[in-house]
């Protein structure tokens, strides 16, 4: 193969040459607030116009691919010089969806205004994560337009509603596009870490059954209050079993089983014993607590309740099973990654985790797809008001994807 240094050099002067633009879109970008609610009927389509618009400007034929109504995912394939080398074939990807901003009142820039002040990008969506996407889809422009030859096939994969259900890459999926991948890049913001591993996530509905009385003749009933109520202690003490005999992950940290949900009876009717009681679980894994294994104990632990508590049943239905995920680290993007951010910021980057999951969990689970995250913006900032991101971090990270691209399509 070519030097690296001789395909590297002029992608990277193509980029400069572009970085105004990358930051005239990146605020353009932000502007199109792409908050998904149905209740105001607000949607991803605004961001992925725009996204669907600079790639069909830059020739590349996107794809408009809509999950819902309005709700689309933008995909785009660039080929190298020997695309049919199966060896190698690169999703790159992020979301245009942003989470709400909540009350604009409470951000000291408004959160659609992309407002740049000593070099940060204020606004909802600057981390988390349209820096990431700007920054990926002008590294792939600047390779394309410095002619770097690259072996394999590159796709860009820009899709919607990561924050919900991640129906958006479900969807890439479903139409093939992750077919025959032999690895993700996935932009989210990450602070110069490139994160190997993934926190996994379950979210289980625990619904304790019984039988409705007055509540002056509890006798004559089964309360599923009393139930459930065990069964979230048992959930603790099985919570403080998992962390004793796992350990810490060195980049997950300890395994939760959280409740979130109560719900039972009604405070206009507080002498009604109700036939049911919910509550919710949001679970976060590591490797090390595979979701079967954490199933049958609460299973296990359900069964033990109800010997305890005649007459009153619990059961657990899962509502979401995202799978940690651990990608090895001698995977070829993982060096490529670290050898980018290396060359860029001369140092060598920690490995990290992500505490939450992303779309790449869901490549990882339905294509068993190595993924690498790695993108601009502090960690802790998403969500938050007052999202920023250092625009010359955009700029760093646009360099570090071309160099990433380039190194792992040799
Ligand atoms: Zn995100």
């Amino acid at each position: 193969m070519s030097d690296p240094l001789a395909r590297i050099a002029p992608a990277l002067a193509a980029l400069r040459a572009d970085e105004a633009a990358l930051e005239a879109f990146l605020r353009d970008f932000v502007r199109a607030p792409s908050v998904y609610d149905p209740d105001v009927g607000t949607t991803e389509e605004p961001a992925a116009r725009l996204v669907h618009d600079l790639l069909t400007a830059w020739d590349w034929s996107p794809r408009w691919e809509e999950i819902a109504p309005g709700r689309p995912n933008v995909v785009a394939t660039l080929r190298g010089a020997r695309p049919d080398d199966r060896r190698r074939r690169l999703i790159v990807e992020g979301h245009t969806d942003v989470v709400t901003p909540g009350d604009p009142a409470r951000w000291t820039h408004p959160p659609f205004g992309a407002t740049a002040v000593d070099g940060k990008l204020y606004g909802r969506g600057t981390a988390d994560m349209k820096g990431g996407v700007a920054a990926a889809l002008f590294a792939a422009r600047a390779i394309q337009r410095s002619g770097a030859e690259f072996a394999g096939t590159l796709i860009l994969a820009i899709v919607a509603d990561e924050e919900g259900l991640m129906l958006g890459i479900k969807e890439f999926v479903a139409r093939g596009h992750a077919d025959g991948a032999t690895a993700a890049l996935v932009c989210e913001p990450e602070g110069g870490r490139v994160c190997i591993a993934q926190k996994g996530a379950l979210r289980l509905r625990v619904v304790a059954g019984g039988r409705m009385a007055h509540g002056a003749m509890p006798e004559s009933g089964a309360n599923p209050l009393a139930a459930l109520a065990a069964f979230l202690v048992g959930c603790a003490a099985l919570e403080r079993a998992l962390q004793a005999e796992c350990g810490e992950h060195p980049y997950l940290g300890k395994p939760y089983l959280t409740p979130t949900v109560l719900d039972a009876g009604s405070p206009a009717q507080m002498n009604v014993i109700p036939d049911m009681a919910v509550a919710h679980l949001d679970v976060r894994t590591t490797p090390d607590t595979p979701h079967p294994m954490i199933l049958d104990r609460l299973r296990a632990l359900a069964r033990a309740v109800e010997r305890d508590h005649p007459e009153r049943t619990i059961t657990i239905k899962v509502i979401e099973d995202r799978p940690p995920t651990a990608t090895d680290p001698a995977e070829p993007l993982v060096a490529a990654t670290v050898a980018a951010h290396e060359a860029e910021w001369g140092a060598t980057p920690p490995f990290g985790g992500v505490p939450g999951a992303t779309d790449g969990t869901i490549l990882w689970r339905e294509r068993g797809i190595p993924i690498v995250t790695y993108g601009p913006g502090d960690t802790t900032i998403p969500h938050q008001v007052n999202e920023f991101v250092r625009l010359a971090e955009v700029h760093a990270a646009a360099r570090v994807y071309v160099r990433a691209i380039l190194g792992y399509l040799e």
